[in-house]
């Protein structure tokens, strides 16, 4: 279900620019409001629906099971720490749902260009860039030994 904006709603702050794993959403040079632009290629991940301060943008469901007439609104909000759903059938049903919000805090995740750069020894690294400390486990990542492998395989 791709997402579109409303442009009356948006205030152009970006933030949906930002987290958007497709790049598609972008600020109009005109009206420096978002705006989706191409909804083929949106992952439907919802990250910007949630990430929007103003709830401005919303979801278009495919006609094949979302009919006109229905929707999907999402409210992320942080002070209560949930994430609401509110779901509008065609023939006037509503379900809402409350989930808890999962991921990490906005703001705590450290630039790449935060942390020290890797050495020249980091090539022949199987690990990547920061890991395991960026994957919050102690004690290196684990791997098999040669013994583990099956028979043959060098
Ligand atoms: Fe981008 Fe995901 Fe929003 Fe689609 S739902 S526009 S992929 S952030
Ligand atoms: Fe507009 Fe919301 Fe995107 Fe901010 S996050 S630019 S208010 S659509």
């Amino acid at each position: 279900m791709p997402t579109f904006v409303y442009m009356t709603s948006c205030d152009g702050c970006g933030h949906c620019v930002d987290i958007c794993p497709s790049d598609i959403m972008h600020i109009d040079t005109t009206y420096r409001r978002a705006y989706n632009i191409e909804p083929n290629f949106c992952w439907e991940c919802y990250s910007c629906v949630k990430a929007c301060p103003q709830n401005a943008i919303d979801v278009r469901g495919y006609a094949e099971f979302a009919p006109m007439g229905h929707s999907v609104r999402v409210l992320r909000e942080p002070e209560k720490g949930t994430v609401s759903w509110k779901v509008k059938f065609r023939d006037g049903r509503e379900k809402d749902f409350v989930s808890p919000i999962r991921t990490t805090d906005w703001g705590t995740i450290p630039s790449p260009a935060d942390l020290p750069v890797p050495d020249a020894d980091a090539l022949n690294n199987q690990e990547l860039a920061h890991e395991p400390d960026a994957l919050n486990i102690e004690g290196g990542l684990p791997a098999l030994t040669r013994d583990q492998l099956k028979q043959g395989v060098v």
